[in-house]
């Protein structure tokens, strides 16, 4: 196959996918011979893999530099996990702020970001805020490229980010750590598409823009094709793959770089096994596992982060039906509504965001040696449910799901809790409610219902800072026809729970919008080797690579902010190497 005939291709559907290796195949015999000792099927200057936020924005971006580009997409489907997602997108300093006159200045910025994303090596007297020099620069990259990526692809028409917005909840949506001092800019950085913004048509619209300025290019996009092997020559320089497409080998070269954009590694159980704390189920898409991480293992590649992950609480009756999840329970409904452990005892706000919240999961008790808080148990009552019913992990008013237990005084339900750990215990490692549990968590209700009259939580700081707020009221919006009034108690996210009930759990386990820790990349997005030096010709972006802003998820749009930004940076050097 002749370059010139494979940039006459269109987009391929999954059904002419096999035709064509078949033709590729024959044609590859008319190319002299890889290093692999077969010819090269398919040719291209930048080679694109995964379809998603990174991979599209890196091949929108080689392709407006006049690369050669070609899209490699393992799945029947196009976009990935960023199709399904509300495709808000967090960037530093972009167009819109700066219009307003905000000055999103880069040393504040950083601040922010190192202090979330990295709070242990944070020291804001270092040149390099505690990072080493590579974590510092890819970070500082993130700073000084988000925004030109953004204006890039509104100068190219790719996404219409001309029509782009603040992502807003009842005003511009206020960052995850908007408390922060050192975050100066705690709202107005998320960015949304025009087109469905707001709704999980957004990450469709941005996936389908990506795509559709692609098909204008005429780049050739493939479906079910999945990178299977890295190949490089004998300076080590990757200079193109082996792909399994059909149930048939080929062989792609890529001049300039191949760029992987592949997703997390959520539904490979072996790798969260190995390098997570538990992971029970992601709403992340089945592309996700994690593919990139021997291939570039293999490549010599230095792993960042592995560990790290986008996090989630999932309603485990889901997860343990289905590891793949509709959803994520990311803002819990409710204001009647709380979190306790197997003890009976609240363990977090639980009004937080969903990534840092996951993480009261994970805590050791080295004098029981257990993990208390391993599954969380959401408590409500019927106000919430009624109230705020429809919003995730609360049914349709009216409606039930199996996952819902009901009890209509506390300890009806809290035998009901008891009893579905027992049925589960094979797969959560036996949990079980510890003997005390009812007489402590009456307690934590009754203390909570205190709480609630005063608008004050001394605990866990719950509705102190703007975002519990903000975003409470974007996911619990009291519902039209709800026979519950308005929330009269002085702090609009704590209601007390009433006096008799029915009463309600939801039990929930840690899970992922998708893992976040792979390939240790550098401020160009090159993968770096073992020593430190770059792998020539390869590069990552998206949750493929160690997550550029560490454990931190800025704020909404806290992926897909990054994995455009790092595509764009990808796509450029790769186009200009
Ligand atoms: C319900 C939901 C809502 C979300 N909302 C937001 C949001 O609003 N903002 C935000 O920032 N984040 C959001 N997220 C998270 C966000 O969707 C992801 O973090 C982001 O889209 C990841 O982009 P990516 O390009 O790295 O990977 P993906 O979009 O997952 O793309 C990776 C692609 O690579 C393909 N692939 C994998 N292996 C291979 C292989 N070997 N060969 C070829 N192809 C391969 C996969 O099939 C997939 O299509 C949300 C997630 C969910 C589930």
């Amino acid at each position: 196959m002749t370059a010139s005939k494979i940039g006459r291709r269109q987009v391929l559907a999954g059904a002419g996918v096999a035709a064509v290796a078949g033709m590729t195949a024959a044609c590859a015999r008319e190319n002299g011979s890889s290093p692999t000792g077969e010819g090269w099927d398919e040719e291209c200057d930048v080679l694109c893999v995964g379809s998603g936020a990174a991979g599209g924005t890196a091949a929108v971006t080689a392709a407006a530099e006049g690369a050669k580009v070609l899209v490699l997409e393992k799945m029947p489907v196009l976009g990935g996990t960023t199709a399904k997602s509300g495709g808000v997108c967090w960037i530093f300093n972009h167009f819109l702020l700066k219009e307003q006159g905000i000055e999103d200045r880069k040393e504040d910025a950083l601040k922010y970001a190192v202090r979330y994303g990295y709070s242990r090596h944070y020291d804001p007297s270092s040149p390099t805020l505690g990072l080493d020099e590579t974590r510092y620069k890819v970070i500082e990259a993130f700073y000084d490229n988000g925004s030109v990526a953004i204006d890039r692809l509104r100068e190219l028409d790719a996404v219409q980010f001309k029509q782009f917005r603040m992502f807003q909840v009842d005003r511009p949506a206020p960052d995850y750590a908007d408390h922060l001092p050192e975050n100066k800019v705690p709202t107005g950085r998320c960015l949304e598409p025009a087109v469905g913004s707001g709704s999980a048509e957004g990450g469709g619209s941005l996936a389908r823009q990506l795509l559709a300025y692609l098909e204008k290019q005429k780049t050739p996009v493939m479906l079910e094709t999945a990178v299977t092997k890295i190949i490089r020559d004998e300076d080590g320089k990757v200079i193109g793959v082996r792909a399994s497409q059909g149930g048939k080998d080929i062989h792609i070269r890529a001049r300039k770089g191949v760029i992987f954009g592949t997703g997390g590694y959520s539904h490979n159980v072996a790798l969260c096994d190995m390098h997570q704390p538990f992971v029970y189920g992601s709403c992340s898409l089945p592309g996700s596992t994690g593919d990139f991480i021997p291939l570039a293992q293999e490549a010599g590649a230095m792993m960042g982060d592995l560990g790290y992950a986008w996090r989630s609480q999932v309603v485990l009756g889901e997860a343990l039906a289905n590891r793949g999840v509709g959803w994520g329970a990311f803002v819990l409904p409710g204001d009647s509504m709380i979190l306790v452990n197997k003890y009976g005892k609240r363990v977090v706000n639980e009004k937080r965001d969903y990534n840092d919240r996951t993480q009261a999961h994970f805590p050791y008790d080295p004098a029981h040696e257990e993990y208390p808080n391993h599954l969380i148990f959401m408590l409500f009552d019927e106000r919430s449910l009624d109230a705020f019913g429809g919003a995730f992990p609360f049914p349709a008013p009216g409606a039930s799901q199996p996952y819902m237990l009901k009890g209509g005084n506390w300890d009806e339900l809290f035998g009901k809790i008891d009893a579905q750990l027992r049925e589960w215990s094979g797969k959560t490692g036996g949990v079980r409610l510890a003997s005390g549990f009812a007489e402590t968590a009456k307690q934590t209700v009754a203390t909570y219902n205190g709480y609630a009259r005063n608008g004050v939580d001394p605990d866990f700081n719950r509705g102190k800072y703007d975002y519990d707020k903000a975003w409470h009221m974007l996911f619990s919006a009291r519902r039209e026809g709800t026979k519950y009034p308005e929330n009269p108690f002085p702090n609009p996210v704590m209601h007390p729970f009433a006096e008799t009930g029915p009463y309600y759990a939801i039990i929930l386990g840690p899970g992922t919008l998708d893992t976040a820790g792979g390939p240790q990349v550098n401020e160009n997005a090159q993968v770096l080797a073992a020593n430190g030096e770059p792998i020539p010709g390869l590069y990552g972006a998206g949750n493929c690579i160690a997550a550029p802003t560490g454990q931190a998820y800025l704020g909404a749009g806290g992926t897909i902010g990054p994995a455009v930004t790092f595509g764009y940076i990808a796509g450029k050097h790769a186009a200009n190497s």
